[in-house]
């Protein structure tokens, strides 16, 4: 869990990234382990209040729906206690998602996986209590392997899982969709321009009055250094996994949150991955997929008519654009400019 003075730390440089206005009404909720910042242009104090209490609390129950922590039940929590290779019927919405999460992972070889709940929580990263060194050696094996591709499914999409210890983990998506479902309910109230920010995963509708949002990337071990601003208009998303959040140094290495279901150890080809894309689920997905896969996966997010901005192992900065692509060339060529991308000290 973040520090409230790192969770305004970010907040801040992405406030500092958009020049304040007196048109434009921000409010903050604590919610999925995060500072959550709304910024609304052009509506009156009223609508954007009550507008964001609604998204809020959609947003609030989404976190309810899918996480796989606290004290509380849900039947994703019911799923990780089921008997295994009995099938179990989910709620439409999750076994939506889900059916989003497998078809990232089919396509990215295995590089996102929705089925590594026990060896993420072996590592203990989603947990109050921070680690402090790596687990034993034997554990990961048996994880891994446990948690890898083992979950089945019927053509009633019911599910079921090979063995006890594989468990659903949706924390490389669920933000992604509460964003997504937030930006709806805003809209809802008819909130035509706006951000959400929730700890660097970012949606935006609109514009900024006659301009278009500035977003800043954060630099990924420059902290408080933005990487490049990107500038965005009309319905964009921008999801960044990174490193640099959730981590502890042992013996001279980083261990950090985002893990490599093939190895069941933390990936280490990038320190942070970025895809832009109108989709926040799809770009909340993506970019745990592309963090673990590294250089080698930004043909793929090109393909797929997603951008991205990925800083390698080494530090090196990769911009990929999807100009290209012909799969969604109209919703995914969102007006887009980087200024000035710095290379790394
Ligand atoms: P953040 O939650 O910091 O925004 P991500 O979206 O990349 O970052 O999600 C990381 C979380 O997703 C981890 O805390 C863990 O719950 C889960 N996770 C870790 N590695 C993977 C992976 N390879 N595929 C899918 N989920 C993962
Ligand atoms: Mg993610």
């Amino acid at each position: 869990m973040r520090s409230v003075q790192q969770l305004l730390a970010i907040s801040i440089l992405f406030i500092t990234a958009c020049s304040p206005a007196s048109d434009t009404i921000r409010e903050t909720r604590f919610m999925m382990g995060t500072l959550v910042e709304f910024t609304i242009y052009g509506a009156g104090e009223e609508q954007a209040l009550s507008a964001v209490t609604a998204a809020g609390s959609e947003m609030q129950r989404i976190e309810n729906l899918f996480t796989i922590y606290g004290d509380g039940s849900n039947p994703v929590k019911a799923f990780n206690q089921s008997t295994p290779g009995t099938m179990q019927t989910l709620p439409t919405e999750v076994t939506t998602l889900l059916g989003t999460a497998l078809e990232v992972e089919k396509l990215s070889g295995h590089a996102f996986s929705p089925s590594l709940g026990a060896l993420n929580r072996l590592w203990g990263f989603s947990q109050t209590q921070a680690p402090t060194l790596p687990p034993p050696e034997k554990e990961i094996t048996l994880l891994s392997g446990a948690s890898f591709a083992c979950l089945q499914y019927s053509p009633e999409e019911d599910f079921s899982r090979n063995n006890s210890r594989c468990e659903l983990d949706f924390g490389a998506i669920a933000k992604g969709y509460a964003i997504e479902r937030g930006m709806e309910t805003l809209q809802s109230h008819g909130i035509n321009h706006a951000i959400i920010n929730a700890g660097g995963d970012i949606k935006v509708i609109g514009t900024h009055g006659d301009r278009p949002w500035q977003i800043g990337i954060r630099h990924p071990r420059n902290s408080g250094e933005v990487l490049t601003t990107i500038e965005a208009a009309g319905e964009i998303s921008i999801v960044t996994s990174g490193d640099y959040e959730r981590y502890y140094n042992y013996q001279g290495r980083r261990y950090h949150h985002i893990l490599d279901p093939h190895s069941g150890v933390p990936a280490v080809k990038s320190r942070s991955a970025t895809v832009i894309a109108s989709n926040a689920t799809l770009a909340d997905a993506w970019s745990t997929a592309l963090f673990v896969m590294g250089r080698e996966g930004l043909p793929l997010i090109r393909e797929m008519g997603m951008n991205a901005i990925l800083v390698d192992g080494n530090g090196d900065i990769h911009y990929s654009k999807n100009s290209e692509s012909r799969l969604q060339p109209s919703r995914s060529a969102p007006m887009l400019r980087t200024s000035e991308i710095k290379t790394d000290p």
